[in-house]
């Protein structure tokens, strides 16, 4: 079966999903649809998030309900507001063209009064959360006596969220005779005894493998000291110039901390958790759908109904106490057949965890290293340079500006000016990873050489007898070092430009190979010196020039603008 047709749907709901976009069923749909159509029968659905079950179950439900009987028909319980809005809009798009049908969303955290007066109104299909269900089913408000269709969708997150009693509470007072539907993306002990308590032979469909994580999702980890999370957190921003995502963290108040830092730091951050009220959260999600927001703060349970499909990353500010919550959280990228990656910040001693993980995933976890000053700098450059080479010049707007601006600057040459440009936007970012420490360690198993390179205990520090005085800045120095090492990776670590003279770190292996790289060197006609502090090794520079074009002092307006010399 490979068209919507072959499912048995009616006319309405084809022209729904045809208008939908909907090309053919996803395989969920193509199993469930026809179940539901034809018979009673309970069925458990286990699919990862995205197969698109809101649809396998909404479009058959939709051709089931009676529009003449204004009574609830059908209850949807699903562990979110997001989520309860969600389905409720999903449901009435797939409605469009059949007319008459009313579903409301009934959810916590809202007045409950507008509720209690849609729902008097009478509705065929009600979306709620449990606890409020439950409290409007105990004010005698909902009436769900005559159900003919429970859904339980994402039943494994409701349970995970606490609600076990009000589930129990709600199913004790269901009809017997009713379908029932469980949708989860997992099968947990908890949820397996519900569908064993309240279920009545149920059908069991899966799609996919069970536990498994979205095939295009690649599982990446990064080991920082529990202090560094944050830090390691902005440099992960900082090297993903277009990141596109959400940062998980465990409660509420860290969520408002690490949003509140990240906008203080600059950053399109804004936080989503219960906190919020109902406008402010609209008015995140708004901004996050619209991708004013790069990073969106969350709790799982603010984060559950988020339903975007272009995410690039989800980020685990700290790995999850429930293997199961690392399912649902990675499954929000990667998703409609784009790539994503799922980052995790652990600590030393989660090196098990992750194994944990691995075996539940069936997929190998990257080890990843937190980017130095140097190569975040390096990639917010080229992110720039790129962005420059290819913004809309709109003539029209500038031209009366231009002649001014021109004429103000006509006295850099041109590859001055584009190093002016480039330090405008680039100087910040050098001054704030200047003395950027490693945020990495090791974790408990299993050394990373690589790693230890660049540990701090592996750096020499060096002596150079130039300092701002004569142009020098962090970024001079790492062209001046890459140039004289004729190598481009080389971890050099913190950079301390005093007046006269600097320090800076190199991978110690290197160390040698520095000091004879700047024998004899000579910069702005002076002779460079070299040395290893605290250490007896010298290189006075002699007479022997070594051509290093372009670097070095742009900002002194002295004759060796021309071109440096070391
Ligand atoms: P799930 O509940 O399984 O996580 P959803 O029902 O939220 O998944 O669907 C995920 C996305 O896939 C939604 O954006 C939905 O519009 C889309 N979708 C659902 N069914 C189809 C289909 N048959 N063809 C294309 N896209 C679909
Ligand atoms: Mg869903």
């Amino acid at each position: 079966m490979n068209i919507f047709k072959e499912t048995g749907l009616n006319n309405e709901l084809l022209r729904a999903v045809t208008r939908l976009g909907f090309e053919k069923p996803t395989p969920i749909q193509e199993k469930i649809i026809p179940v539901i159509l034809n018979s009673s029968r309970d069925i458990i659905g286990l699919a990862q998030t995205g197969t698109g079950k809101t649809a396998g179950f909404g479009l058959p439900l939709i051709q089931n309900i009676n529009i003449d009987d204004r009574s609830v028909q059908s209850l949807i319980l699903c562990p979110t507001r997001e989520l309860c809005m969600q389905i409720t809009e999903d449901i009435n798009s797939f409605a469009s063209f059949t007319g008459g049908l009313s579903v409301l969303a009934v959810y916590g955290g809202a007045n409950i009064t507008p509720q209690i007066q849609s729902l008097k109104k009478g509705a065929h299909i009600v979306v709620g959360t449990p606890g409020r269900t439950l409290d409007l089913i105990r004010r005698n408000v909902l009436k769900i006596n005559y159900i003919s269709w429970l859904i339980l969708d994402e039943a494994d997150e409701m349970l995970n969220m606490g609600f076990q009693e009000d589930l129990n509470a709600i199913l004790e007072s269901t009809p017997a005779e009713k379908q029932t539907l469980l949708f989860s993306a997992t099968m947990p002990d908890d949820v397996r005894r519900i569908a064993e308590k309240y279920m009545n032979k149920p059908l069991e469909i899966t799609v996919g493998k069970k536990n498994a994580g979205a095939e295009n999702v690649e599982h990446h980890y990064y080991v920082v000291k529990a202090a560094d999370r944050y830090a390691a957190l902005k440099r992960i921003a900082d090297i993903n110039p277009k990141i596109y995502g959400i940062v998980f963290c465990r409660t509420r108040n860290e969520t408002k901390d690490v949003a509140d830092k990240l906008i203080q730091d600059g950053y399109n951050a804004d936080a989503l958790h219960g906190e919020l009220s109902q406008s402010q959260r609209d008015h995140v999600m708004h901004r996050f759908r619209n991708k004013t927001l790069q990073l969106l703060i969350a709790t799982d349970v603010a984060a559950r109904g988020i339903d975007i499909n272009e995410l690039t990353h989800i980020i685990n500010y700290n790995l999850p106490d429930d293997p199961e919550v690392y399912l649902h959280r990675s499954g929000r990228t990667g998703r409609a057949g784009k790539s994503g990656i799922s980052i995790s910040i652990t600590h030393s001693r989660e090196g098990r965890r992750i194994k944990e993980l691995e075996k539940m995933i069936g997929k190998k976890f990257i080890h990843k290293m937190i980017p130095g000053g140097r190569e975040i700098c390096e990639k917010r450059l080229f992110n720039l340079i790129d962005k420059v080479e290819n913004v809309e010049v709109d003539e029209s707007k500038i031209e009366s500006f231009m002649p001014d601006i021109y004429k103000k600057l006509e006295w850099l040459e041109r590859e001055e000016l584009i190093k002016h440009f480039v330090s405008v936007e680039f100087n910040r970012f050098l001054e704030y990873y200047k003395n950027a420490p490693d945020l990495n360690i090791t974790p408990d198993k299993g050394i990373d050489k690589k790693k230890k390179l660049n540990g701090k205990k592996n750096y020499t520090n060096i002596y150079i007898n130039i300092g701002s005085k004569r142009g020098m800045n962090p970024s001079n120095l790492i062209s001046l070092v890459n140039e004289a090492m004729r190598k481009r990776d080389i971890a050099i670590g913190k950079i301390d430009v005093q007046r006269n003279f600097s320090f800076f770190e190199i991978d110690r292996d290197y160390d040698q190979k520095l000091l004879n790289a700047f024998d004899s060197s000579i910069y702005e006609d002076q002779p460079v010196v070299v040395e290893i502090k605290n250490g007896k090794q010298k290189n006075y520079g002699g007479s022997q020039n070594i051509a290093a074009p372009g670097y070095g002092n742009y900002h002194s307006k002295s004759k060796s603008r021309k071109r440096t010399k070391w």
